[in-house]
């Protein structure tokens, strides 16, 4: 297997993405195509703060907005159905999943 790139983003500590215009975790966007997901919940275990699995069997993001990078970029990349997409919340760039 071919090692993954390098994250493109600044990162602190706590795997948070980093403005690169201030200290404060920049905002994130996560997404689930609904009709990709097959309900493993391996998403919500990975990051329980921010998605979870809903009655009709499907994830849904918990919040318009997060700021745990690490965790969701985890979650979207671990998805075998390639359902959950993180986007910069200001520039839109597409942060996972990056294969
Ligand atoms: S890991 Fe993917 S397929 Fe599994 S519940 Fe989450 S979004 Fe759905």
């Amino acid at each position: 297997m071919a090692p993954r790139p390098a994250h493109p983003q600044p990162a602190d500590p706590a795997g948070r993405l980093v403005s690169a215009t201030g200290p404060e975790p920049a905002e994130l966007v996560v997404t689930v195509d609904r009709a990709r997901c097959a309900g493993t919940g391996l998403c919500a275990a990975s990051a329980p703060a921010d998605l979870q699995v809903g009655p009709d069997g499907k994830a849904h993001p918990r919040h318009e907005r997060s700021t745990a990078l690490a965790a969701v970029v985890e979650a979207a990349e671990l998805c075998p159905m390639e359902a959950i997409a993180v986007h910069h919340a200001t520039t839109g760039e597409l942060l996972a999943p990056q294969w």
